[in-house]
């Protein structure tokens, strides 16, 4: 191979090269150039290789006119099996400076006793890149380096097959080993050029690949990063999917045994009625009320199952909001006893929707309002409209809510988590349920909260039609023109 010769005879007495190389025959011209140059100008060789490299090395020297015929004969050119050496080096998959000072620093220190200067080639770097150690190689580098500041200078050619480069992830790690030597050789894709011109069209021809590898790279990286999203967004919805069915099921499956618990506690309060044992009927009747609530999460669990299944089924009718909100605040306030409910003001209006949905809306947001305000006795429901739109304003006076918890209160699952709040009960799925219903019914579910400072949750519904209400203002008229005429003629009599 005609490599464009380098400078092995004027090489620096403890320069630390590495040598490129893509083909054997390209190594061992470099190595034969380098061991040849050495035993010309007196210096004692020391060859850690492959067997194979060793042997290829000798073929050359004789190829070559080197004055040495047969080497292992000769004391100058000392070959080690870089396999075996670096077994004894290694220790859990590092190279141990002792070991290496010992063992390695000891063979350079015997040659160095025979001649004045000491060349030598060290291939357990190459080898433990090749196994994929490249930690152990960067620190046998190091090792390397260490020895020859510490004791004599000798001059040190490591080669790496450029393969064992290929790949972006070798990028930084190339560098790191080009840091770790004085010299680099490029492999024979430059070294084999004669003239500076072809040369610079090489590196220009280098730039432009790097240039366009690099852009291929960072495409292909934006195109995993796709993938690895879509593959993820896949995942996440399998286990959407999975959680939801699942929820579904263990709501199914708690409901039929609670339900069947409910009859019989009705059929022993009845009988314990007729015997008048008022001890076990209080008993009794915590226990149904204890079943109530179970009944009610079941509920609410299977309702976010169907939510998210887009399953739930709604009875439309037109509703008397202010006969609802009074209705259900009735039958809350006869479950609680800690604290007041009071209705303030009036909607007169009148909206589309399901009945029972609207009023678990206001269920949910009246005994949350209870159940958030331990040390208050009151809530109070605000009612009023405009032309357009009916609210329910649910008012306590309780811990409040922070506001960076405002819109995550709404979603799924989720509860306020501090010291204060880990005390109260609840799945997280009220809101949830509420908004979803409120939404579903054209209107609008917020809130206005600080901490310690009590909430107040709006829901807003759209009023029936202008024309609804303009026909309903029209019966009302009617009525009371007709009562009116009534009155008239009764006073007339
Ligand atoms: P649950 O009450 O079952 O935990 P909700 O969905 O009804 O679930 O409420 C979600 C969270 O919002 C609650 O855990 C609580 O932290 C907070 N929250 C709801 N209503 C109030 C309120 N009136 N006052 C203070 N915090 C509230």
């Amino acid at each position: 191979m005609s490599a464009m010769r380098l400078p092995w005879r004027d090489i620096s007495a403890s320069g630390h090269y590495v040598q490129f190389y893509e083909s054997d025959a390209f190594l061992l011209d470099a190595l034969g150039g380098y061991i040849s140059a050495g035993l010309d100008a007196g210096d004692a060789c020391v060859v850690i290789s492959t067997e194979a490299h060793w042997k290829g090395l000798q073929t050359w020297l004789k190829a070559n006119g080197s004055k040495l015929r047969d080497l292992q004969a000769r004391a100058d050119c000392l070959w080690l099996d870089a396999e075996e050496i670096l077994a004894k080096v290694m220790i859990a998959g590092l190279p141990d400076a002792g070991r290496f000072a010992e063992i390695v620093g000891g063979i350079i220190g015997q040659a160095a006793k025979r001649r004045p200067h000491v060349r030598a080639f060290g291939e357990m770097v190459a080898l433990l890149w090749q196994q994929g150690n490249q930690a152990a190689a960067i620190r046998l580098e190091e090792l390397w380096n260490e020895l020859s500041e510490r004791t004599q200078a000798f001059s040190l050619l490591c080669a790496y097959s450029m393969r064992d480069f290929a790949g972006e992830v070798y990028g930084t790690l190339f560098v790191e080993i080009c840091g770790r030597h004085s010299h680099v050789f490029p492999d024979e894709n430059y070294i084999t050029l004669t003239s500076d011109d072809e040369r610079l069209r090489v590196v220009t021809l280098l730039q432009q690949k790097a240039a366009s590898l690099d852009a291929e790279i960072a495409e292909r990286k934006a195109v995993e990063e796709r993938l690895r999203l879509i593959a993820a967004g896949d995942d996440q919805k399998r286990l959407e999917e999975r959680k939801n069915a699942f929820i579904s099921m263990a709501s199914h499956e708690l409901k039929t045994p609670v339900t069947s618990l409910k009859g019989f506690t009705q059929i022993l309060q009845r009988r314990l009625k007729s015997q008048a044992d008022s001890q076990t009927l209080l008993f009794l009747d915590r226990m149904d009320a204890q079943l109530d609530k179970l009944t009610h999460l079941i509920g609410d669990l299977l309702d976010v199952a169907k939510m998210q299944t887009g399953t739930v089924t709604y009875l439309e009718s037109e509703v008397d909001l202010d006969e609802l909100v009074r209705e259900i605040v009735e039958n809350v306030q006869a479950t609680v006893t800690t604290h007041q409910i009071r209705v303030k003001g009036e909607t007169r209006a009148r909206v589309r929707g399901d009945r029972d949905r609207l009023g678990q809306v206001l269920v949910n947001l009246l005994t949350n309002a209870v159940k958030y305000s331990p040390v208050s006795n009151t809530v109070v429901v605000r009612l009023s409209a405009d032309r357009e739109w009916a609210e329910v304003a649910v008012q306590d006076f309780g811990i409040g809510i922070v506001e960076e918890h405002h819109e995550h209160i709404f979603e799924r699952f989720y509860q306020v988590s501090d010291q204060q709040e880990s005390t109260y009960p609840g799945l997280g799925i009220g809101l949830y349920i509420a908004r979803t219903l409120v939404e579903r019914q054209g209107g609008r579910l917020w809130l206005e909260s600080r901490k310690d400072a009590g909430s107040t949750f709006h829901v807003m519904l759209p009023r029936l039609s202008r024309e609804q209400n303009a026909r309903d203002a029209a019966d009302v008229c009617n009525v009371r023109n007709v009562r009116e005429a009534g009155a008239h003629d009764e006073a007339k009599k």
